[in-house]
């Protein structure tokens, strides 16, 4: 196999490798340490002098369809919940050629944001689009993105007490069967996986009781993880509270969800005990600051929440009513929001990184991504700093988020360059461009 050596950055994320990495195939086999020169041989040099070398960021959570919707004007200045119920009949509007699309979209936009490893969460299945997931794999396939794909889904609708119109529910049988299906045929198991699957009832307010608790079995059986939105707005306290008799978490765990094959997105209106008993669980937080600060959903406590042994890992969401899937200007809103939130000297631009690169890693179970080591999966991201906003840097790590990196230059998935030069080679970028916008304005009905 070829072996190429990142030859001494700008800038490294990583321990002992000044001079940089060797990567052989789909995986780092060495970090080169300053003075030194690599032990193994070397096949092919890149020059990174002018590049700072990040781990690939690893988006935690989002909803690829939504970039259809962005900025729709009926939902502008609504809570989550007038957004969703103002939304959700124009979702019911979806196509598998729409989706593709929105698909496509979204994985070009991360991947030209320093994006290696995309999750997403799709819940949305009127008639028609079955086949939702196997698009999302196709598209991922064809441009090289490793992807964590959550079937998502709505059962409860508002004739039931739940929130979204019956157009977009399913029943809960045909649910679990398309779970064991998109499994059976995407998911891959060990070490490099690209494709991998996770079931995902959307929230507590649109499923049934019965299909969290159905669905934990499935996934222990199938050895898959758990995703859900969880204790995003205050709303949702109140809504659980008045249906369940109890707290979000509280009914989490009482479904068999408050375990370590889960991460939920957002978190949170979680009190004290409530934080300890994430630590105790091992249940990974996805943080979403962006959405959360549109929507006014609150602070998600990640320092209170990591200290606790929580797993924080990082998203873009869709569920901003002026979404953005660029994940290192998210890294940028995570360190500026969490300032805020804790002061300055409890957060620094390196916590920030670790949110989008081991935190979300270990949201999704990944041991093999997150982190520049030999042995990891060979995903990285590098970024120039020759933009006017980075000129006069000092450290050039911590000028990527707090000058505000927004467009990576090279993006390496598996060992294979998937962003040249700030390009994705072989895409036409105006074409799918038109095409998506055309099939937004469709959908939103302009
Ligand atoms: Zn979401």
């Amino acid at each position: 196999m070829m072996t190429l050596w990142i030859r001494d950055p700008l800038g490294i994320l990583a321990d002992n490798a000044a001079r940089g990495i060797v990567v052989e195939g789909g995986t780092i086999i060495e970090c080169v340490p300053r003075g030194e020169v690599p032990v193994t041989r070397v096949d092919e040099v890149f020059d990174a002098s002018r590049h700072v070398v990040l781990p690939g960021l690893i988006n935690a959570h989002h909803h690829f369809y939504q970039t259809l919707t962005r900025t729709y004007p009926p939902a502008l200045s609504k809570s989550l919940f007038g957004w969703l119920t103002t939304l959700y009949p124009v979702w019911a509007g979806l196509t598998p050629e729409n989706l593709r699309l929105a698909a496509r979209l979204a994985y070009v936009e991360l991947l030209l944001s320093g994006c290696t490893t995309a999750s997403d969460h799709h819940y949305v299945f009127p008639e028609g689009l079955e086949a939702a997931i196997d698009i999302e794999v196709e598209e991922a396939e064809a441009l090289g993105i490793r992807v964590v794909l959550t079937r998502g889904a709505m059962s409860l609708s508002a004739e039931d007490g739940g929130l979204p119109p019956k157009s977009v529910v399913q029943r809960d049988d045909a649910i679990l069967a398309d779970f064991e299906r998109v499994v059976a045929r995407h998911h891959q198991t060990g070490p490099g996986a690209m494709v991998q699957i996770a079931l995902a009832p959307c929230s507590p307010f649109s499923v049934t009781r019965e299909l969290m608790r159905e669905t934990v079995g499935l996934a222990e059986r199938l050895n898959v993880r758990l995703h859900t939105h969880l204790a995003e707005t205050r709303d949702e306290d109140a809504f659980c509270l008045e249906r369940f008799g109890c707290r979000p978490l509280d009914y989490l765990e009482d479904v068999g969800w408050l375990t370590d094959r889960v991460w939920l997105a957002h978190g949170i209106h979680f009190n004290d005990s409530e934080v300890a008993r994430l630590g105790r669980a091992g249940t990974g937080i996805c943080h979403c600051p962006t959405s959360n600060m549109i929507i006014s959903s609150g602070f998600c406590r990640v320092g209170d929440l990591e200290a606790a042994g929580v797993p924080v890992g990082l998203g873009v969401d869709g569920a901003a009513a002026q979404d953005s899937s660029n994940l290192i200007q998210e890294v940028r809103q995570g360190f500026l929001l969490q300032r805020v939130n804790k002061g300055v000297e409890a957060v620094s631009h390196l916590d920030a990184m670790r949110w989008a690169t081991k935190g979300s890693a270990a949201c999704l179970g990944r041991a093999d991504l997150g982190e520049i080591a030999p042995g990891r999966a060979a995903d990285v991201a590098m970024f120039r700093l020759d933009e006017p906003r980075f000129s006069g840097h000092g450290d050039p790590l911590a000028a990527i988020v707090i000058c505000g990196a927004h467009k990576a230059d090279r993006v390496m998935v598996n060992g294979r360059w998937a962003v040249v030069d700030g390009a994705i080679p072989g895409l036409d970028m105006e074409a799918l461009l038109a095409a998506h916008h055309r099939a937004a304005r469709e959908m939103q009905r302009i």
